[in-house]
């Protein structure tokens, strides 16, 4: 039977290469993205061309409705979810904390924090053996960021993604026992549009020389990771991390 993946935030970036990379290793692939419709449909095309199963669905992963109708659509469109990859996450312009608004603090866990929440319960309910499930698997995107701080210029996002680390650990715990193994990333400084999003495209040239392998990483790098968390070779693996940040 093929397997079915859900990948939030993949219109670009890392969670469009993780649905290559799904698509590579046989899953049928849900491509989730907010707003840009365009990049979403063409991924797709490119994963059917290749003989593989794509469908793209619109959803902000920070509204509950719209988590809900998400879910639906897998169930519906292609069928038992057995692996969910929670990658949308935003920032916002680099800032100081005595200048960061309350909306500006809403809009970063909204997405980063309860967006992964409420797709994981949404995951949960689906996978849980205790629910008459098969099982399954969840990665979570978190970030180094989560253990630098990020401070001067995200240090909310760094906070967000802190809370992410923590409810990775307590779901596998919650879930250990339903046939569900939940599990993070934390990518360092990876080359995709997301530092545009903070104001400074040229970041990873600016930090570079901070990293011990001395490069950014590729959205590659982090999709090779995500996928062998979902695999049946990491099968005792559960309320762990893997680092993909050249040592920094
Ligand atoms: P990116 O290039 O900015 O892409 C972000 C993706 O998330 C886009 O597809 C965007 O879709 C989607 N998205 C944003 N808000 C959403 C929402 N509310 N609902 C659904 N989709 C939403 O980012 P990236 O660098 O690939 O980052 C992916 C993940 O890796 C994030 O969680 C990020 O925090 C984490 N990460 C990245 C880095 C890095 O250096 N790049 C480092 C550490 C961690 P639309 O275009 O449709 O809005």
């Amino acid at each position: 039977m093929t397997r079915v993946i859900l990948i939030t935030g993949a219109s670009r970036g890392i969670g469009a290469a993780t649905v290559r990379l799904a698509a590579q290793r046989g899953y049928a692939v849900c491509v989730n993205y907010r707003s840009s419709a365009e990049a979403a449909r063409t991924l797709v095309a490119e994963i059917e061309q290749s003989g593989g199963r794509a469908i793209a669905v619109a959803a902000d992963v920070a509204l509950e409705s719209d988590v809900i109708r998400l879910f639906r659509t897998v169930d519906n469109e292609l069928g038992t979810l057995s692996a969910l990859v929670n990658n949308a996450g935003i920032l916002e312009p680099q800032a100081d904390v005595d200048s960061m608004s309350a909306a500006r603090l809403q809009r970063v866990f909204a997405t980063n924090v309860f967006g992964t929440m409420l797709c994981a319960r949404e995951a949960v309910l689906r996978m849980s053996t205790k629910r008459g499930g098969s099982g399954g698997a969840i990665v979570n995107v978190s970030s180094m960021a989560a253990r630098l701080g990020s401070p001067h210029e995200y240090v909310d996002y760094a906070a967000s993604k802190g809370a992410v680390d923590t409810f990775t650990i307590g779901l596998s715990k919650e879930v250990g026992d339903a046939g569900i193994r939940v599990n993070a990333v934390r990518p360092g400084l990876i080359d995709t549009d997301m530092h545009a999003s903070g104001g400074e495209p040229g970041r990873i040239e600016r930090l570079k020389g901070s990293v011990p392998m001395q490069r950014g990483g590729t959205a590659d790098e982090v999709a090779n990771a995500i996928l062998w968390l979902l695999s049946d070779e990491a099968s005792y693996a559960t309320g762990t991390f893997i680092d993909v940040s050249g040592g920094r």
